[in-house]
């Protein structure tokens, strides 16, 4: 049969697709130019999708059919999740990522589904695809709404003893009913919903022991588990940007993974089944006073510096202090003196949650240091200003071969001439351990929220 036109023309829009999907990743790496490879893809997206309702054709030469219910269940789909994006505050990102996640594998899930009984026929090849696609698709659906109901507040930790063997056999038991599901050449509805059935209750139960701090890497997980999930789709329907996306996504999710156990200084086995940062975390042994500074005195200590570093934390985003952070920046700037931030890699609760928090406020990148650039500056800064951080400064990281967190690389703050650290209390970290830091001869403490803090300290130094 020779090719058609309209064949063509699909062809062409998935390969423009698939290339934008690669593009636009290779932009997001940037944050100059991160934004317009959001559309870069978004648009590549948007030309598969038109073109699938114009011009594809079933293996019967007909077209798709319900177009009025595709665009509808399309529309609303748009809708809900313009407004979710639109009206969800910078601090509960991660939790917006789940729930977007989570949709993505209930896709996945349900195309195994909807796919099932008309395949029946076609061999182990496709049937182990619709089985994988269930399993993985289904698990990152009801793992990431436990995910998004613990990062909203709305669960907290849920273990009990012997939980890691309950989860064992549970996926072993999948793995061999999606053999048995593979291996059947007549349709056995049953156990595929028994499979469906199963595999939500191990979404469930995987991720709800999990520590509600460790969500972030529970999420690039089952993102990576998504779109193999979507991967195996695009196998099923010979769809290639389907296919495309899926792999992207997939490897883009495992390496994002992996970076963010490797900043940690973590084993992934350890996030899921290590319970860091619950009520067991060593504390540490951090002693010694702890000296308060200030603010005219911090005021004055800044104004007459002549390199200032920033680092950001977790705080910032609680306190939402990101603009008041860039005023500051700027009128310092405005006395002679040269203002940069040092930006960890797992500061925050989401990766590249302070490159966000900042673009936000419109600091130019520009003054924005990775950490090891950071960390060769730190000798010739006269203050480093501290705000909302904490295990990413912790010296323990370094020389305290017993911390939770030793080995993580840290910012080397310590090597400045003198540390300001902006936090409400002597509270703990994300790791939940004392930070020598604090009590350094070299550190002072500014006690308040960071929002308060820094908007103080901007007034005293307008009046110097
Ligand atoms: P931390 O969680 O270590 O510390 C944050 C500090 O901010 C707290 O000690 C708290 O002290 C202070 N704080 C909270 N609210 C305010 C406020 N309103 N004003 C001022 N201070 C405030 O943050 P870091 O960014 O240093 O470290 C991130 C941690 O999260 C690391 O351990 C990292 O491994 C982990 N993590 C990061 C992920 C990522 O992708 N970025 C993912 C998963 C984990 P106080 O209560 O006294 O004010």
């Amino acid at each position: 049969m020779s090719t058609s036109y309209s064949e063509i023309i699909l062809w062409l829009s998935y390969i423009i697709g698939s290339v934008s999907f690669i593009v636009g990743l290779k932009m997001l790496s940037h944050p100059e130019s991160a934004r317009r490879g959001n559309l870069v893809a978004a648009a590549g997206m948007t030309l598969a999708i038109v073109a699938t309702l114009f011009f594809y054709r079933t293996p019967e030469g007909e077209h798709l059919r319900n177009i009025p219910l595709i665009l509808a269940a399309m529309a609303l789909g748009s809708f809900l999740g313009t407004q979710g994006a639109l009206r969800v505050k910078m601090t509960a990102m991660p939790q917006m990522v789940s729930l977007f996640n989570g949709m993505g594998g209930a896709c996945a899930a349900m195309i195994s589904l909807m796919e099932y009984s008309h395949n029946v026929v076609n061999g182990p090849l496709i049937l182990s695809t619709i089985a994988a696609g269930l399993i993985i698709g289904g698990i990152s659906f009801s793992g990431s709404l436990i995910a998004f109901l613990k990062l909203n507040g709305n669960l907290g930790d849920f273990r009990y003893q012997g939980q890691n063997i309950v989860n064992g056999l549970l996926l072993i038991l999948l793995i061999a009913l999606g053999a048995w599901l593979t291996f059947s050449s007549f349709s056995n509805l049953p156990l595929l919903y028994s499979i469906a059935f199963l595999t939500l209750l191990y979404g469930v139960l995987f991720v709800l022991p999990i520590g509600g701090a460790d969500m972030p890497v529970v999420i690039s997980l089952l993102n990576s588990f998504t779109g193999v999930a979507a991967a195996f789709g695009g196998f099923l329907y010979n769809n290639q940007i389907m296919l495309t996306g899926g792999i992207l996504v997939g490897s883009a999710g495992t390496i994002l993974t992996v970076l963010m156990c490797k900043a940690m200084n973590r084993s992934l086995l350890n996030v899921l089944i290590g319970n860091f940062g619950g009520t067991n975390a060593a504390q540490g042994q951090a002693q010694g006073a702890v000296r308060e500074i200030q603010v005219s005195d911090a005021a004055v200590l800044l104004a007459y510096s002549k390199k200032v570093m920033v680092v950001p934390g977790y705080g910032l985003a609680v306190a939402q202090a990101q603009h008041i952070c860039h005023e500051l920046e700027k009128i310092l700037e405005e006395k002679g003196v040269e203002v940069k931030y040092a930006i960890h890699p797992v500061a925050g609760r989401m990766p590249g949650h302070m490159n966000v928090l900042l673009a936000e406020a419109d600091v130019p990148y520009t003054k924005l240091l990775e950490m090891e650039e950071a960390n060769s500056e730190m000798p010739s800064t006269d203050v480093v200003v501290v705000v909302g951080a904490n295990d990413v400064v912790n010296p323990a990281a370094k020389n305290n071969p017993s911390s939770p967190i030793y080995g993580m690389p840290i910012l080397e703050v310590e090597e400045a001439q003198n540390v300001i650290v902006l936090k409400r209390s002597m509270g703990k970290g994300y790791a939940g351990i004392e930070n020598e830091l604090f009590y350094s001869p070299k550190t002072r403490m500014l006690f308040g929220d960071a929002k308060d803090s820094l908007q103080k300290l901007l007034n005293e130094i307008k009046n110097l």
